[in-house]
């Protein structure tokens, strides 16, 4: 006979956060009236040292076996209480969580009666759906311990030392003829003065030299397959396809420099953006008595609405830098909006003034208007218009995604955003990981970025793509897709072509092909049991009958 039910119910008041808005002691007196439900316990903070050792406590004394916490969101805080229900032996996966913090007291703040009757409605459905949860296991999948490194940028570089360093073998596969990305073109770097095509050269020197790295440049990308641990990287270097078995990949792919074709008279002679101006201090040909510099060109605009937050410092170092190169030459620089952020940004922005440039702010409905040898500019701050003499006009544009993102995105199965450029797994939580397990991004094929932001995000890629490398075994959790009915799958392959991670396969059994999760690839997004129309495919944690069960518990009140 199966055991019988004793669910705990914690209800969590998170200081004010939820027990500010709702009436958490009648959310307590109500879960006490919910079936199966044998102990509730409310807590000031359930995930504080307290609320921990009350839920295993009360797992031990009372016998528990199920356990439901009523807090904030499952995102953040569902891995410490299935771990509390693990130290307790309780099946981690004997555990459920309600959201009565951002669903309840957060959207409902000024509804208390409301908001608290909306909590018990969910608490009601998770209590339900707890009844039904089964114990799993997690999963465990080997992983292999080499690296694949796209991109032989700046970031892409670091991450490859960094993975090097810590004994990882690694392939960096380059699509250009030489290692340094967007550094080979640039002239000095900011604040320190550091020259960024020797600092591309010296860290090349150390890839090339290191043991550990075998580089490919002038390589093409032809295919991505696998998973974390255990992906493929097929590429092509001179007509050559070679294959890369890796455990993780990092995408360094770097951004290119918008050209600035039909805007403000832009020639690549005597209108040229900040690149090729760069290109003129390290050929030694700059050479002009007035220069005008219009921020914002082709960004922030009906086409291209982001700011590219590197091209207003760009701009400030090379007025700097034609300051001390040749003070007698005007520098304007006319911008929208100064991004200075930061204290040596700011102290640059200082010198740069106190060089002699001159900051003009213009608006957008009234830009610059750049003739043979003059820029006028309407003043926002005068309120009138100015004619400011130039033999030079320099375009600050942004950096625009690389021109394969899109393919390379389709091939690792990660997103890109409405600029295609890579796209994280979560603004705040994972910065640096892709929603796909085992690719992590960096640099400027994420946003644009200045060096020391890329060698950051660079440093730190590397270190969340050591943590599986490290492990040897990924450990993942059981919430993923399952063959629940083989007989009724007919290996029709429209979940396989519809899952987004690649987590599904077609193979051939003794009944005919069937379709075959691969557990330690899915995400548990649904997205295949949802489709099935032969109900062959369930998730774990949320089977139909689970689900079921909590709309009928929604209904039932
Ligand atoms: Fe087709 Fe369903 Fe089988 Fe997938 S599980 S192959 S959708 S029948
Ligand atoms: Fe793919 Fe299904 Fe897993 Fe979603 S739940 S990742 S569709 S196998």
């Amino acid at each position: 006979m199966a055991d019988e039910l004793r669910i705990g119910v914690f209800v969590c008041d998170c200081g004010s956060n939820i027990a500010g808005y709702l009436d958490v002691k009648e959310l307590a007196e109500y879960a006490k009236t919910l079936p199966n439900v044998v102990f509730v316990r409310e807590n000031l903070y359930t995930c504080s040292e307290t609320g921990i050792n009350e839920i295993k406590a009360a797992i031990k004394e009372q016998k528990l076996n199920r356990v439901v916490v009523a807090s904030c969101t499952p995102r953040t805080h569902e891995p410490l209480f299935r771990g509390t229900c693990a130290e307790a032996d309780l099946n981690p996966y004997l555990f459920e969580m309600v959201n009565i913090r951002d669903q309840c007291s957060w959207v409902h703040m000024q509804e208390r009666e409301d908001g608290t009757n909306k909590a018990k409605d969910l608490i009601r459905m998770g209590v339900a759906k707890a009844a039904l949860l089964e114990p799993q296991q997690d999963i465990q999948s080997e992983v292999d311990p080499r690296a694949m490194v796209l991109g032989g940028g700046i970031s892409g570089m670091t991450a490859a030392m960094a993975l090097a360093n810590r004994g990882y073998e690694v392939t960096l596969v380059e699509k250009a003829p030489e290692l340094g990305g967007l550094l080979l073109k640039l002239d000095k770097l900011a604040p320190a003065d550091v020259d960024a095509a020797e600092l591309a050269r010296q860290q090349a020197d150390l890839v090339r030299g290191n043991p550990n790295i075998r580089v490919y440049t002038s390589t093409s990308l032809e295919e991505v397959q696998g998973y974390i641990g255990h992906f493929k990287v097929r590429a092509t270097t001179d007509g050559v396809q070679q294959e890369f078995p890796c455990g993780i990949i990092i995408v360094a792919t770097g951004a290119d420099v918008l050209k600035p074709t039909g805007l403000f008279g832009y020639d690549g002679e005597k209108v040229i953006n900040q690149l090729e101006l760069e290109e003129r201090f390290r050929a030694g040909t700059f050479d002009a008595r007035h220069v005008v510099m219009i921020q914002c060109a082709g960004a922030r605009i009906e086409e291209r609405k982001y700011c590219s937050r590197i091209c207003c410092m760009v701009a400030i170092k090379n007025g700097i830098e034609i300051k001390e190169r040749s003070p007698e030459t005007t520098v304007h620089i006319l911008y929208r909006d100064i991004q200075a952020y930061g204290v040596e940004n700011e102290m640059l922005f200082q010198r740069a003034k106190e060089l002699g440039v001159l900051f003009i702010k213009y608006d957008l409905a009234r830009p610059p208007v750049v003739e043979a040898d003059k820029v006028v500019v309407y003043h926002e701050l005068l309120g009138r218009e100015l004619s400011l003499p130039q033999d030079l006009v320099v375009l600050s544009t942004p950096l625009v995604a690389a021109e394969d993102n899109e393919k390379i995105s389709k091939m690792l199965r990660v997103s890109i955003d409405a600029n295609k450029f890579f796209l994280e797994g979560h603004v705040k939580l994972k910065p640096l990981d892709f929603a796909t397990d085992g690719i992590y991004l960096c640099g400027n094929a994420h946003y644009p970025a200045t060096v020391r932001e890329a060698i950051s995000q660079a440093l730190g890629a590397a270190s969340r793509a050591s943590i599986p490398l490290a492990k040897g075994v990924m450990t993942v959790e059981p919430i993923v897709s399952t063959l629940a009915d083989e007989d009724a799958c007919r290996g029709c392959g429209l979940c396989v072509a519809l899952c987004p991670y690649g987590a599904l396969e077609i193979v051939r059994t003794a009944k005919g092909r069937k379709v075959q999760v691969i557990p330690v690839a899915c995400k548990g997004c649904g997205v295949c049991a949802s489709t099935c129309y032969q109900h062959a495919l369930a998730i774990n944690s949320y089977t139909d009958e689970q689900i079921g069960q909590q709309i009928g518990a929604f209904l039932s009140s």
